[in-house]
C-alpha cells in the first residue's frame, strides 16, 4: 500500500465520522505547543489535546527560532493564545549529530548552513523559553514554560 492509499483510507475512515465543522478558528484553550516533530510524540495524546484547543507548532528539535517565533506572533497577535509550552524529548535525533557532520554528508551545498543541533535538551528548552520570554513582539504576559518529554514512560518533567 503506498503513502497517498494509507492517508486517504485513513481520512476516509476520519471524515466519515467527523462532527467538528464548526470549530472557530482561534485556539479553544488559549496555547500554543512547541515541540519537536518526533514521530514517538504524539502532544494532541500526551498533552490531552482536541481538535480546535491549541496551535501545535512542530520542527526538528521543537526549537524556537525565527520561524518559530513568526507563528507564536500570528499565533498570539491574531489568534488569542496567552501561553507557549516548549516541549523537548529524550533520545532526540537532535543530539546525534553536529552540523560539520551534516555538511559534509550533504556536500558543497550545505557549507555554512545552521541545522540547529544541540548536545542538551533541558538546556535547549530553557533557551527557548527565553527566546520567547525575550522576544519584543511578544508580550510580557505571553506566558512560556518548558518540559521535556520521556519517550520511555510518556511523562513530561518541567525544566
Ligand atoms: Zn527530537
Amino acid at each position: 500500500m503506498s503513502v497517498v492509499d494509507e492517508v486517504t483510507a485513513a481520512n476516509e475512515r476520519y471524515a466519515s465520522g467527523f462532527a467538528k465543522g464548526a470549530l472557530p478558528m482561534p485556539p479553544g484553550r488559549k496555547f500554543a505547543v512547541v515541540t519537536c516533530m518526533d514521530a514517538r510524540l504524539d502532544p494532541a495524546k500526551f498533552l490531552g489535546l482536541e481538535e480546535g484547543d491549541a496551535h501545535v507548532i512542530r520542527n526538528a528539535g521543537g526549537l524556537v527560532n525565527d520561524e518559530t517565533i513568526r507563528s507564536l506572533v500570528i499565533s498570539h497577535h491574531l489568534l488569542g493564545t496567552e501561553d507557549a509550552v516548549v516541549v523537548g524529548h529524550t533520545d532526540c535525533g537532535m543530539l546525534t549529530f553536529t552540523n560539520e557532520e551534516l555538511q559534509e554528508k550533504l556536500g558543497p551545498e550545505a557549507e555554512g548552513i545552521d541545522f540547529e543541533p544541540f548536545p542538551d535538551v533541558a538546556e535547549r528548552v530553557r533557551q527557548s523559553v527565553e527566546a520567547i520570554r525575550g522576544n519584543p513582539l511578544l508580550p510580557d504576559s505571553f506566558g512560556a514554560t518548558g518540559f521535556v518529554y520521556d519517550v520511555h514512560t510518556g511523562q513530561i518533567d518541567p525544566v
